[in-house]
């Protein structure tokens, strides 16, 4: 049976696709939930299809924050994990209109301020830089969603989990995008399982079950 989270997620990516997303139109855009170490996983491919996978843990967050987090995936999509890649989502989502999601999910999360990645060379933007992005009437809806939900941002530590993680295919070939570090993995088949495991700071990425690259303190 699907979960209500995986049911919920579906329905927001169809929306999200029809009234934010129009050029994606044509692309098959699945959605998945399971245990994972990051919130979120992005999977493309250059033949046009993509699946998201959320994290079990955000079965229980507030709507505008799913929103968010997923809008960033899709546009990692849509940027197509182009350089710097997590700034390229941040802003491509806010661009269409979905800014104010994307702000009450860091607000959500404790990320206030930016947080560098890959010594700077890309960022996640944080609930400060976001709002100065945000058109009048955008920062009037994104201060009734947060009265809504009763969600004060201020300064407590942000999680230490990775926000998320891009994989991408194309010819036959496969990268992984995660903390801002971009990893070759050379010749994948499409039919094989590409799996990314984060745990104590070290994150690896297994090909059908076999460990292929460790990474150490990502952050
Ligand atoms: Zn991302």
């Amino acid at each position: 049976m699907m979960s209500k989270l995986a049911h919920k997620s579906r329905a927001l990516v169809r929306s999200l696709r029809r009234w934010a997303y129009p050029d994606l139109q044509s692309w098959n855009i699945e959605v998945g939930t399971r245990m994972m170490s990051a919130l979120a996983e992005v999977y493309w491919s250059s033949t046009g299809t993509a699946k998201i996978m959320l994290s079990k843990a955000v079965a229980g967050w507030p709507e505008p924050a799913l929103i968010g987090l997923i809008s960033h995936e899709i546009s990692h999509i849509s940027t197509r994990g182009e350089h710097p890649a997590e700034l390229n989502a941040d802003t491509d989502a806010t661009q269409r209109g979905l800014g104010v999601y994307v702000a009450f999910e860091r607000a959500f999360i404790g990320r206030f301020r930016d947080q560098s990645i890959r010594g700077k060379q890309d960022r996640y933007l944080g609930y400060v830089s976001l709002r100065k992005r945000l058109s009048a009437a955008e920062l009037s809806a994104l201060d009734q969603l947060l009265g809504d939900h009763s969600l004060v941002p201020d300064r407590r530590a942000a999680s230490s989990v990775p926000h998320d993680i891009a994989v991408s295919r194309s010819a036959g070939r496969a990268s992984v995008l995660v903390e801002g570090r971009h990893i070759d993995l050379g010749r994948v088949p499409e039919s094989s399982d590409i799996k990314i495991v984060t745990r104590d700071g070290v994150t690896q990425i297994l090909v059908d079950e076999i460990v292929v690259t460790t990474l150490h303190e990502l952050g």
